[in-house]
């Protein structure tokens, strides 16, 4: 178990499998700028077989959980081999999936008989209307839902709704949201809007505290906070005392979570990089694609972590960074 300069192990691994999503939500991917963006290359994205030799290797080094994101991942075909390649990793404990849901309810099947555990949608609207205008896509809100329920009916669960709260925009869905979900055994995770990369006129008046949101709701329910299950958990959690369950929000603004960050990220290209706000990247395509042997990759990848001392969310505002911040829909969530 490698750990880091604040002694975090490495023990999640998220894996951007495209860097291209069916949705445009505002936050992440902009029309306005991907719209004629320049994607990257089939020949620069990793195979299933580079990315399952980079996720064994990783598991030597600490990994036991694993995410599958993008972009949107279920854009890259017959990703299910990939999760069957990786549920085939003994010391993976764990595989989940983010995803926007489009395609789910065509995909969950055989992703549970695959191998994946579980996954997490993004929804940020039940208000068809609103949802429309947060992924500025023309997609019914009713397509996710449906998908929800059958990703549920084939046991890939627990299923996380991941909200991004956005001020002037979502606010008023808290409450429906929680209405919808509470006592189905799916939970709600409300996301402070960060400023991720460099293209989404982040702008700190329209993040939301999750601590207005904690009282909004125990305004409505009463709520409790939660245990965390392990070291490293994004979400803080608070319990329904009427047994309706739980709510997450992950506060990356206003109560950042660096001193247990665990996580190491892949993108589609073959780079890891040591934080969701990181800009350069370690790359592992080039070495790999030269025949360099399993060690000689591991030992990139325990010296890129072992010299890791991020911690942008503490830091933010501080110190302005050397270069650009990665794009989130190149990484992942
Ligand atoms: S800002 Fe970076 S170091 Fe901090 S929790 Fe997020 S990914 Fe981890």
């Amino acid at each position: 178990m490698v750990t880091d300069k604040f002694k975090r192990p490495m023990r999640d691994l998220r894996i951007s499998v495209t860097d291209r999503c069916s949705f445009r939500c505002g936050y992440c991917m902009p029309r306005e700028v991907y719209d004629d963006h320049e994607y990257l290359e089939r020949s620069s994205i990793l195979s299933y077989g580079e990315i399952r030799r980079i996720t064994r290797l990783a598991t030597d080094l600490g990994v036991r959980k694993v995410r599958l994101t993008g972009g949107e991942p279920l854009l890259r075909t017959n990703v299910h081999r990939l999760v069957e390649m990786i549920s085939d990793l003994d010391e993976v404990e764990d595989l989940a999936m983010t995803t926007n849901a489009l395609l789910l309810a065509r995909e969950a099947e055989r992703l549970k008989e695959a191998g994946l555990d579980r996954v997490t949608v993004s929804l940020d609207a039940l208000n068809d209307q609103l949802f429309r205008k947060m992924i500025d896509t023309d997609v019914p809100v009713a397509t996710v839902l449906d998908a929800i329920d059958v990703a549920s009916e084939v046991g890939l669960e627990p299923i996380k709704i991941n909200t991004v709260v956005r001020r002037g925009w979502n606010e008023g869905e808290i409450i429906p949201l929680l209405e919808r979900f509470r006592g189905t055994g799916h939970t709600v995770r409300f996301i402070e809007f960060m400023d991720v990369g460099t293209l989404n006129s982040w702008n700190l008046d329209e993040v939301v505290p999750s601590a207005e949101l904690v009282e909004m709701i125990a305004k409505r329910w009463d709520i409790e906070p939660a245990e965390s299950n392990y070291r490293g958990e994004v979400a803080s959690r608070y319990r329904f005392t009427d047994g309706g369950g739980e709510v997450g929000f992950i506060s990356s603004v206003s109560a950042p979570f660096c001193g247990d960050c665990t996580r190491l990220r892949l993108s589609a290209e073959g780079k890891i990089y040591t934080c969701l706000f990181g800009s350069d990247g370690t790359d592992l395509l080039t070495p790999l694609r030269s025949d360099a042997s399993d060690e000689e990759i591991r030992d990139l990848m325990e010296q890129t972590w072992t010299k890791r001392d991020d911690r942008y969310s503490e830091l933010r505002g501080g110190t302005p960074l050397a270069s650009p911040k990665v794009e989130m829909s190149y990484i992942g969530g």
